[in-house]
This record gives C-alpha cells, sequence and structure tokens, in this order.
C-alpha cells in the first residue's frame, strides 16, 4: 500500500478500559526512535499524575464542539454513555506521518473502528488482559472510578473483548516489558507480514 517508502506507519493501540493501556504507552516513551505519540483531546478532567499536552489535551466542551466542526478530529467518540467525549486530532498525525515517523494513537473501540474505516494503511494492535479477572481487579486497583463507573467499564469491555479478532495483532498485557519487547518492531515499521507473525 506505501507508495512513498518514506512515510511512516500509523499504528493503533486499542482495548478495555483498565487493561494498561496507558501503562504501555508510557513504557514505550523513549523506546522507539521517530515515534509520535499522538495526544488525544478529551472533555474529561485530568487523573492524578497526568499531564495535559504530554498524556492528553484537556479541553472544554465548546472547544471539542469547534474541533468536531472543523473536521480536525480524525475520529471521536463519546465515552460511556456521554460522560465525556475524546477524540484524536488529525493534523499532528498526517504531518508526522508525512514527515516519515510512527505514528501512536491510542484509543478504543469505537475510534480502532472509524480509523479503519478512514485510514485502512493503519496497523491495529488489541491490547487484551491475561484475564477477566485480572481486567477486574486492574480497573478496580487503579482507584480513579466509582463502583457505578467500573461496572459500566466492565460492561463495555466484554463487547470490547468480542472484537479482538477485527484487529490485526493482539498482544497479551501480562508482563509490560514483554509487551514492549513485542511493539518496538511494530512501531520501527517491521513489515507487517513479519508483524503479524510474531503473535
Ligand atoms: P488503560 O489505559 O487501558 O485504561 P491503565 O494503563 O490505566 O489502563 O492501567 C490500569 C491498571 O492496570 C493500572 O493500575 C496499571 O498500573 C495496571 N497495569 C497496567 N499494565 C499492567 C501489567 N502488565 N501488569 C499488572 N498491572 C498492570
Amino acid at each position: 500500500m506505501t507508495h512513498g517508502a518514506a512515510r511512516g506507519r500509523l499504528v493503533v493501540l486499542a482495548g478495555p478500559s483498565g487493561v494498561g493501556k496507558s501503562t504501555v504507552v508510557n513504557a514505550l516513551r523513549g523506546e522507539v526512535s521517530r515515534l509520535y505519540f499522538s495526544v488525544s483531546a478529551t472533555t474529561r478532567s485530568p487523573r492524578p499524575g497526568e499531564v495535559d499536552g504530554r498524556d492528553y489535551r484537556f479541553v472544554s466542551a465548546s472547544d471539542f464542539d469547534r474541533m468536531v466542526e472543523e473536521g480536525a478530529l480524525l475520529e471521536w467518540a463519546e465515552i460511556h454513555g456521554g460522560l465525556h467525549r475524546s477524540g484524536t486530532p488529525a493534523g499532528p498525525v498526517e504531518e508526522h506521518l508525512a514527515a516519515g515517523d510512527s505514528v501512536l494513537v491510542e484509543v478504543d473501540l469505537t475510534g480502532a473502528r472509524n480509523i479503519r474505516a478512514c485510514r485502512p494503511d493503519a496497523l491495529l494492535v488489541f491490547l487484551a488482559p491475561p484475564s477477566w479477572d485480572d481486567l477486574v481487579r486492574r480497573l478496580s486497583g487503579r482507584g480513579t472510578d466509582s463502583p457505578e463507573v467500573i461496572e459500566r467499564r466492565l460492561t463495555t469491555a466484554r463487547e470490547e473483548l468480542a472484537a479482538a479478532d477485527e484487529f490485526d495483532v493482539t498482544v497479551v498485557n501480562d508482563d509490560l516489558n514483554e509487551v514492549v519487547r513485542r511493539l518496538i518492531p511494530l512501531l520501527s515499521g517491521a513489515p507487517d507480514g513479519e508483524a503479524r507473525l510474531s503473535h
């Protein structure tokens, strides 16, 4: 599919809330040269330790409306029944791909499907929990969500786990170092065939 050999690869990382996406993304920082970490815009409030402009762009609902109107988002979705909205700013993604950098986008299942629809060249990676009990433990252990929110996230998670086979690659988030080791070649632009053989 790629014509200009210099163009970078778009890699989408998705998986249920609490599986460890942010943890994995943070562990990847500094591990791959020429990798741009897409910064999602979100209307939710920062969690402790999250840095505006690095983890997310925290925006108001009206700023988000404007971005949607201007077509500035590659994908966006309402999260958990409209509790908040998050989306992927298109501009930086395009600029980095054109410059030959790989781009890593962290999204939920809806986001991954939307990116697949508009960017069929993207490599979709599903991050799966070692088991259902691990996912429940991680969501509760993170300590950021009320029991009601955790329940809602788990309901969504069942649907998300059922969609794993829509992805090009599934990586089980058991040992974090192993996950990073698996992802580095995918993000460094190893040929798809090679990448798909590695799971
Ligand atoms: P997500 O971004 O997918 O919602 P987080 O990165 O917030 O998930 O991780 C959820 C919880 O799981 C956090 O408390 C995190 O420390 C823990 N976690 C992430 N990866 C692992 C792992 N490989 N082993 C054990 N715990 C993990």
